[in-house]
């Protein structure tokens, strides 16, 4: 029987466990890794950055439910993941990051990229681990990709000897490793079940709130029945955003902080009480709130505030709520006080951004960039959303509506995943038959993190749109003129604003500068004429430099950003 190297047992494990893609910056040792991907069948996509290949890897997880792989060479190359990793694990993405070390006759010797490469994923990771054969291979690979999507997802690491990448073993030494099957399924206690229905009937002031968690759960449609049967308001997180409609009429999104702050019983489907849900707890939530919390991790429950637990798969335990619901033929009504206030907010909140919106001065500031963005987006498009100012007031005016069309800095607020994360979509929509859209709508300090994935994504011919909404700086920053006097004042180390980048950067020549198209845009003529180009354009990826007022700021908001009682 013939013989078979190490890197391509690793390629063909991979590809039984229907991993689809793999990025990656190869060199020694695992050149011959993507290579045997490849001829596997496994897309292969080289990036620059071994970051932005974890953070593209990581998305793969997200968008299909079955990891991307990520792989890296060894010291350096895997030092460099380890954000990408830390990213994926605390959004709860599954991600399997290969990793080349050093030979195995070479260890504690000062080899090469030396590291302790298997201990420092642990923190990074659900399971790391390094075969200790070509052997074993195969079901490490098939236990690092079942490890990564059991239980709660998250990201898994295997380590492969230099050594063994070009190694080679008898076929018939090698143990045939079975796909694993998806996740299971279980559902919530049926005492816990009636307990959640009782609090919901007993409500005055209901609220659902939809996680990110129920999108990877794919619960969209089984979601969208239950509000619709139970009649209940319901708050999107920024990445539950379109598992139902943001158009939806039950959507609340536009009196969020009213939802939060009056809601008595809360059901809460696929997103923790950490910062971005303001902990559950007072100023932003009622003290007594009731939460009726869904998730598949036991240790998940009660943190910050104690819960009526459904333990279980979304999908399953909203069709055992279902079925109590149509039981007992129960219905939030539409006519309460409840849904007066919240439609209230909605329209009144509607007004002030439609004030700004219209705003026809300029610099524009984000509101009228974001008021027009969404006036030309397909309604199926992808949205990468990342920055500070940018990603936040583009989730109040960027609608999704579909579910996983919204990929964001999410909960470890992690800035210069848009490039990444965009060049997965784009490698997904490209295998489909009818591609959509993905674009990215990034700050010009976000987009710093990852720029050079630009070059990626032309020599892809990854069709992304990329908008960079570009305020000089991080937060905000300072105009030309300014820039410039304060130049001639001194050494701008020692006083410029450490919030300052450089004013009016060009960042759409480094779209020019690998084929894609450019636009420098500074009115609302500008950036309608440009979208459209670059929508239109199936070829080749775009950028628009949209130049706002350095000093455009969020509208008033009713509380400070992560307030916290207890601070
Ligand atoms: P968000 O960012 O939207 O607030 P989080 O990432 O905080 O969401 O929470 C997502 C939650 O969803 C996690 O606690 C995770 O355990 C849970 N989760 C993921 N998939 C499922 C599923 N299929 N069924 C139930 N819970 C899930
Ligand atoms: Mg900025």
């Amino acid at each position: 029987m013939a013989e078979v190297t190490g890197a391509e047992l690793i390629a063909e494990a991979l590809k039984t466990q229907k991993v689809e893609y793999m990025f990656g910056i190869v060199g020694v040792p695992i050149i011959e890794v993507a290579m045997a991907a490849q001829a596997a069948g496994i897309k292969y996509v080289g990036m620059r950055n071994e970051q932005a290949a974890c953070y593209a890897a990581s998305a793969i997880g997200y968008l299909t439910g079955r990891p991307g792989a990520c792989l890296v060479v060894s010291g350096p190359g895997l030092i460099h993941a380890l954000g990408g990793m830390a990213n994926a694990n605390v959004n709860c993405w599954p991600v399997v990051v290969i990793g080349g070390s050093s030979d195995r006759n070479q260890e504690t010797t000062g080899a090469f990229q030396e590291f302790p490469q298997v201990e420092a994923c642990r923190l990074y990771s659900k399971f790391s681990a390094r075969p200790s054969s070509l052997e074993a291979i195969p079901s490490v690979i098939e236990k690092a990709v079942r490890t990564s999507i059991y239980g709660r997802p998250g990201a898994c690491y295997v380590d492969i000897a230099g050594d063994m990448v070009n190694a080679k073993v008898n076929r018939s030494k090698v143990k045939g490793v079975s796909c694993c099957p998806p996740p299971p399924v279980s559902l919530a206690d049926h005492s816990a079940v009636t307990e959640a229905i009782c609090a919901l009937k007993a409500a005055k002031t209901p609220l659902v709130i939809i996680g990110k968690g129920a999108a990877y759960g794919r619960a969209e449609a089984l979601l969208r029945q239950f509000v619709e049967i139970s009649g209940l308001p319901f708050l999107p997180t920024p990445m539950g955003k379109g598992v139902i409609p943001d158009d939806h009429p039950n959507c609340v999104a536009a009196a969020r902080s009213r939802a939060l702050l009056q809601a008595d019983v809360v059901l809460l489907f696929g997103a923790r009480l950490n910062w971005i849900l303001h902990f559950g707890l007072p100023p932003r939530f009622n003290p007594n709130v009731k939460i009726i919390q869904v998730d598949l991790c036991a240790e998940e429950m009660s943190n910050n505030v104690k819960s009526v637990a459904l333990l279980g798969d979304i999908g399953a335990i909203v069709t055992q709520l279902l079925t109590c619901v149509r039981e007992h033929g129960w219905k939030y009504p539409s006519n309460t006080e409840w849904w007066g206030s919240l439609k209230e907010k909605i329209a009144a909140n509607a007004e002030i951004s439609k004030g700004l919106a219209l705003n026809t001065t300029l610099p524009m500031n984000y509101y009228t960039v974001f008021h027009h963005i969404s006036q030309q987006l397909p309604h199926d498009c992808i949205i990468v959303s990342e920055g500070a100012n940018t990603m936040d007031i583009g989730r109040t005016m960027l609608n999704n509506y579909l579910p996983r069309h919204r990929l964001d800095a999410g909960t470890f607020g992690t800035m210069g995943v848009g490039l990444g994360f965009a060049i997965a979509a784009a490698a997904v929509e490209k295998s489909r038959d009818k591609s959509r859209r993905v674009v990215c709508v990034e700050g010009d300090s976000a987009f710093g993190f990852s720029g050079m994935e630009v070059e990626t994504m032309c020599r892809y011919n990854l069709p992304v749109v990329i908008i960079v909404v570009n305020n000089n700086g991080i937060y905000s920053g300072l105009d030309p003129e300014a820039w410039k006097e304060m130049a001639k004042m001194g050494d701008l180390t020692s006083i410029a604003p450490p919030v300052s980048l450089l004013p009016d950067a060009r960042y759409d020549q480094v779209m020019t500068a690998f084929g894609g198209q450019g636009f420098l845009v500074r009115t609302a003529e500008e950036l309608k004429s440009a979208l459209e180009l670059s929508l239109s354009d199936w070829d080749r990826p775009s950028l628009l430099n949209v130049l706002i007022d350095p000093s455009s700021d969020r509208k008033q908001q009713d509380f400070p950003w992560l307030t916290r009682s207890n601070l």
